[in-house]
């Protein structure tokens, strides 16, 4: 963490996204932050960089919040058993992810499913990654599986140990509805925000949950809505778009054409900033270090969205939905950043045109609470210009 009075300049910024839907490009080559929060943006002329503790010159590339991924399975450190690997979470930080959210973390091999149990490792979970932050990106977890039997004390428990999260609902053994809509709904009321699974059973164990469950359940977020991996037919997505108004996430472990169809129903809806992006890493298609990167080219590209909107779904939109201080370029929010750039040799007269062409930018350094955590990506291809730490 920086210490409350650290200065960072970072100047000569070619383009600032800022995150908001609303104005998804804002004016100025200079971002200011102050004890890892934001605390001017604007021209250089304009703003206060002197004496920076530390100075870091764009050199004409972008900066965007850092990307957030609202939906990934960790089970302890930077280790998942799931695919067997170690360090998933520093390479997705590559790929320019600085906050991860988990949907549950049901890869612990022996998860408890008796009450005490699963109450006990949400709470560790929530403790664990709170005090450690895998090469520094934020991975807000604690996420428990609901099951049968559980009471309204079981949540308020939860709530005042500290849990924020529910895992996907329909992991565990509640999938019926009305017991979910109980379930949820007693999260809700002590400050818990859920999910749910929607679509097919993603691996052998688990099940299908199709829009009327979804709809009575009525979590928060619409997890996965173009599955995860296996989709709900379009009328059921089109119907759970127009029909629940909670989040609409999108998947890189999931199906892409249902994710088009999604976001295009969200958009003519007037309702885009329901849509969020996630990657559901690491599941049975294994760890995607760009998942997001590639889930904004892809979305942009065969969805024919702006660049900088998609930006928005993986940013502004997840944050304002998750009540998270990040994912927005505004006086406040953390200094949570990525410096990105056309990648080499990619078409397109610039960066948002190459990616709205279907290519990744490439990530020349990651910033969190106003410190660089990384400098060139060694996962996205290689950016066309780097910035530079100078001090
Ligand atoms: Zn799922």
């Amino acid at each position: 963490m920086a210490d409350s009075a650290h200065k960072l300049v970072i100047k000569n910024i070619g383009l600032i996204l800022s995150g908001a839907l609303e104005k998804p490009i804002i004016e100025g080559d200079t971002v200011v932050a102050v004890g890892g929060k934001i605390a001017a943006v604007g021209y250089e002329k304009d703003l206060d960089t002197d004496q920076p503790d530390s100075l870091i010159d764009a050199h004409g590339v972008a900066l965007s919040p850092g990307l957030i991924d609202s939906h990934v399975h960790p089970v302890i450190g930077d280790y998942t058993p799931r695919q067997q690997q170690l360090n998933w979470i520093d390479s997705c930080l590559h790929g320019g992810v600085t906050t991860m959210i988990s949907a549950g973390e049901v890869h612990m091999p022996g998860r408890p499913k008796d009450i005490v149990g699963l109450k006990a490792m949400a709470i560790a979970s929530q403790r664990w990654y709170e005090n450690f932050r895998p090469s520094g990106v934020k991975v807000l977890a604690g996420a428990p599986v609901i099951e049968e039997g559980m009471e309204e004390q079981d949540f308020k428990d939860m709530a005042e140990a500290g849990v924020t999260l529910l895992g996907e609902v329909g992991l565990g053994s509640v999938k019926a509805g009305d017991k979910a809509k109980q379930m949820v709904a007693w999260a809700r009321k002590y400050g818990i925000q859920s999910t749910i699974h929607t679509g097919g059973p993603s691996i052998p164990g688990s099940g299908l949950i199709d829009k009327d469950v979804v709809l009575e359940a009525d979590a928060d977020i619409i997890g996965h809505i173009n599955g995860g991996h296996t989709a709900l037919p379009d009328d059921q997505i089109v119907c759970l778009c127009e029909r629940c108004g909670r989040g609409i996430e999108l998947v890189h472990n999931g199906n892409e054409r249902a994710a088009l169809l999604a976001m295009r129903t969200a958009f003519e809806l007037k309702q885009s900033e329901r849509v969020i992006l996630g990657t559901d890493a690491p599941a049975g298609s294994g760890v995607q270090p760009l998942g997001i990167l590639r889930m904004i080219a892809m979305l942009s590209s065969l969805g024919d969205v702006p660049a900088e909107i998609a930006f928005c779904f993986a940013t502004g939109n997840t944050a304002r939905m998750r009540g998270l201080d990040c994912g927005l370029i505004e006086a406040g929010k953390s200094a949570d950043f990525i410096l990105i750039d056309t990648a080499q040799h990619a078409p397109g007269k610039d960066m948002l045109e190459s990616i709205h062409q279907g290519n990744l930018p490439g990530v020349g350094m990651t910033v969190i609470d106003g410190v660089a955590r990384s400098a060139r990506s060694r996962n996205t291809p290689p950016a066309t210009r780097l910035p530079e730490q100078v001090t």
